[in-house]
C-alpha cells in the first residue's frame, strides 16, 4: 500500500501552502488531480490520510480526488488519445515511439480554508 507515503507528502505540501499568519487555520477540502495510472485506490488514500492528518490543521478535511485519464501522443504523427487498454501503440499510424502526456499526476490543485 503505497498511500500512506503519498498521503503523508500531500500533508506536508497541504501544511506549507497554508499562510503562516493564519491562526488556528482549519483546512475544509483539498483538490487533488490524480492520474489513473499513479494505481492509488481512492478509499485507501482517504484512509490514510485520516490516519496522517489527526492533530494538523487537515483533520477532517475532505478529499477531492479528480481522477485524470492516460493520454499519450505519437512523437510520428503527433496524434494524441486517450489509453484505456494495454495497448500503447499508436493506432494512427502503429508508431512505437509514443511519449505519455498525462495519467501519472498526484498534486494538489487548490485547498479550501474554513473561514
Ligand atoms: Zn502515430
Amino acid at each position: 500500500m503505497h498511500e500512506m507515503g503519498i498521503a503523508q507528502q500531500l500533508i506536508e505540501i497541504a501544511m506549507d501552502s497554508i499562510p503562516k499568519e493564519m491562526v488556528n487555520p482549519k483546512v475544509e477540502k483539498l483538490n487533488l488531480r490524480i492520474g489513473k495510472l499513479s494505481a492509488i485506490v481512492e478509499h485507501s488514500l482517504t484512509f490514510c490520510f485520516e490516519i496522517l492528518s489527526k492533530d494538523t490543521p487537515l483533520e477532517n478535511a475532505r478529499l477531492d480526488i479528480e481522477f485524470v485519464p492516460v493520454t499519450v501522443r505519437c512523437d510520428s504523427c503527433k496524434h494524441e488519445w486517450e489509453v484505456t487498454g494495454p495497448e500503447f501503440g499508436c493506432p494512427h499510424c502503429a508508431d512505437g515511439n509514443v511519449k505519455m502526456l498525462t495519467g501519472r499526476e498526484i498534486e494538489i490543485t487548490s485547498l479550501e480554508l474554513a473561514d
